[in-house]
C-alpha cells in the first residue's frame, strides 16, 4: 500500500487525525470534495476581515487540554459570545440572564425575576415537560418563550415547538446573575487569523488533494491505503442502501457594507416569526470587539476600516444534495444511523469520524477530543 491512512475530509476531524498520524510516522493522503480546506470551520479573508464562511464559529471549552492542544496552532483572543436578541425592534440580552430579565419585567434582584418566572410557570401547570415550549415555558416563563424563543425556534427547525424535543433548549444556560457569557466555558476565543490557518498547519506535510470526492473513484482510492478515515455522510458511504438519514440545512447570504459598524455586535438574533432569517452576523466583531478605539485592532493586511462584511442566516429543510448542516436527532433517524453502525461494524478497513461519520452536532472540541481519542487508539 503507497499510505497507512487515506481520509476522506480535510475538515477539522481530518485535520487533527492527519497531524497525529504524520507525528507517529505515517503516511497520508487527504481528499477533499470542496475547494478549500477546513471544512466549516473555513474562514477566508475579505477586506481585511476573516469571514466565517459556514456560520460563526466561536471556539470554547471546559476541558484544559483540548484548549492547550489547539493553542499549539494559533493565539485566540478573547472573545466572548454575547449575542443580542432582536425582536420587533426590541433588543434583549443572551443567553437568559438578569439583564435580560430587566429588560423584559423591569426586574433588578434574582429573588424578583424567580418570582416572575414562577408564576407565570404555575399558571401552565406544567409538571413534567414534555416537549420544547412545556421546557422551555418552565425555564424562563411565557413571556420569553414568546418573545425570544418561539419565533426563532420554529424558524430554526421548521417544526412548531410544541412537536420539538425538549433537549433543544436545555443547551442555553438560564442564570440569574448579570453575565451575558453564551456559553458556560472555561475557556473561548476567536483565533486570530482564522481557523483556516490552524487547519492548514495541522495539515502541513500531508498531500491533499481538493475538488476530488472519494465516492467518484471509491475503488482505486480504497486501493491505496491500509485503512480509511471517512468524516462524509456515513450512509452516503453506503450508497444510501438502508434509506436516507435527514439534516436541516442553511443558507448564507453575505454582503459588503460600506460602514464602518452595521449592527454593533457580532451576533444579533431575530426572534420573531416574520423575519426570515435566523441571525445577522458581522464578522469584524469577532476580532476587534474590545478593540474598537485601537488604531492596531485585529484586521490585518487589506484592511478598510470603511467597510464591514455581515452574513445573514437562513434556516432550510434539507433536501438531498443540499450541503448537511444539523443531524436531526430524532427516534426515527437515530435507528437509521444504528443501522448504518452495523454495517460499518462489518467492515475494519473503514473507520467512521467527525459530525457527518458519526452523524452528531459535535462542537469543535469535541470534534478535537474524538480525534485524539481515535489517533491514540490507532497508534
Ligand atoms: P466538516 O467540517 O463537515 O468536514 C467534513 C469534510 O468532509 C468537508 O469538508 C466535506 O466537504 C468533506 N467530504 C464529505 N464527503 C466527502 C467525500 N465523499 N469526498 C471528499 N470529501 C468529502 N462548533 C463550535 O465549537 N463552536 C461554534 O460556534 C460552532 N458553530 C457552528 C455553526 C454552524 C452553522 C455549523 C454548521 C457548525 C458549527 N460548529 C461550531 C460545529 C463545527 O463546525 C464542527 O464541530 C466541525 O466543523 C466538525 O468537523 P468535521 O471534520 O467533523 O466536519
Ligand atoms: N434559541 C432560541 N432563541 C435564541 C437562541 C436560541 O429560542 O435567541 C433556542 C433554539 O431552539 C435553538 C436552541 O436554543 O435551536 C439552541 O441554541 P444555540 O444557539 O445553541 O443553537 P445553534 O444555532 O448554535 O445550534
Amino acid at each position: 500500500m503507497k499510505y497507512d491512512y487515506l481520509i476522506v475530509g480535510a475538515g477539522l476531524f481530518g485535520a487533527v487525525f492527519s497531524h497525529e498520524a504524520m507525528k507517529a510516522g505515517k503516511k497520508v493522503l487527504v481528499l477533499e470534495k470542496r475547494n478549500h480546506i477546513a471544512g466549516n470551520t473555513y474562514t477566508e479573508k475579505i477586506h481585511g476581515i476573516n469571514v466565517h464562511k459556514y456560520g460563526a464559529h466561536i471556539f470554547h471549552t471546559n476541558s484544559r487540554e483540548i484548549w492547550k492542544y489547539v493553542n499549539e496552532f494559533a493565539e485566540f483572543n478573547g472573545f466572548i459570545n454575547s449575542p443580542v436578541a432582536n425582536y420587533k425592534g426590541e433588543m434583549y440580552s443572551l443567553p437568559f440572564n438578569m439583564y435580560t430579565f430587566n429588560e423584559m419585567w423591569g426586574v433588578t434582584t434574582p429573588a424578583e425575576a424567580e418570582k416572575k418566572i414562577n408564576e407565570q410557570r404555575e399558571a401552565y401547570h406544567i409538571d413534567e415537560p414534555s416537549n420544547l415550549e412545556e421546557q422551555a415555558i418552565s425555564l424562563v416563563g411565557e413571556d420569553i418563550y414568546e418573545k425570544l424563543i418561539k419565533g426563532y425556534t420554529e424558524k430554526q427547525w421548521g417544526r412548531p415547538c410544541k412537536e420539538l424535543p425538549s433537549f433543544i433548549i436545555k443547551r442555553l444556560p438560564v442564570r440569574f446573575t448579570y453575565n451575558n457569557n453564551y456559553f458556560n466555558a472555561a475557556y473561548q476565543g476567536i483565533p486570530i487569523g482564522g481557523y483556516t490557518e490552524i487547519i492548514r498547519k495541522l495539515f502541513e506535510g500531508a498531500e491533499i488533494r481538493l475538488n476530488t470526492n472519494f465516492l467518484d473513484n471509491r475503488e482505486e482510492y480504497e486501493g491505496l491505503a491500509d485503512k480509511i478515515i471517512y468524516t462524509g455522510p456515513i450512509d452516503e458511504y453506503f450508497d444510501y442502501s438502508l434509506g436516507r438519514l435527514e439534516y436541516r440545512s442553511l443558507r448564507f447570504e453575505s454582503e459588503v457594507v460600506d460602514s464602518d459598524n452595521f449592527q454593533g455586535n457580532a451576533v444579533i438574533n431575530y426572534t420573531d416569526r416574520e423575519t426570515p432569517w435566523t441571525r445577522i452576523i458581522e464578522h469584524k466583531w469577532f476580532e476587534k470587539m474590545g478593540l474598537e478605539s485601537s488604531s492596531e485592532g485585529c484586521l490585518d493586511d487589506g484592511k478598510d476600516e470603511k467597510k464591514t462584511v455581515i452574513t445573514r442566516e437562513y434556516s432550510l429543510e434539507w433536501k438531498p444534495g443540499d450541503e448537511p448542516y444539523y443531524p436531526v436527532n430524532d427516534e426515527k433517524n437515530q435507528e437509521l444511523y444504528n443501522k448504518y453502525c452495523d454495517l460499518a461494524s462489518q467492515n475494519n478497513k473503514v473507520i467512521f469520524g467527525g459530525r457527518l461519520g458519526e452523524y452528531k452536532y459535535y462542537d469543535m472540541d469535541v470534534i478535537i477530543g474524538k480525534a485524539l481519542e481515535l489517533a491514540k487508539n490507532e497508534f
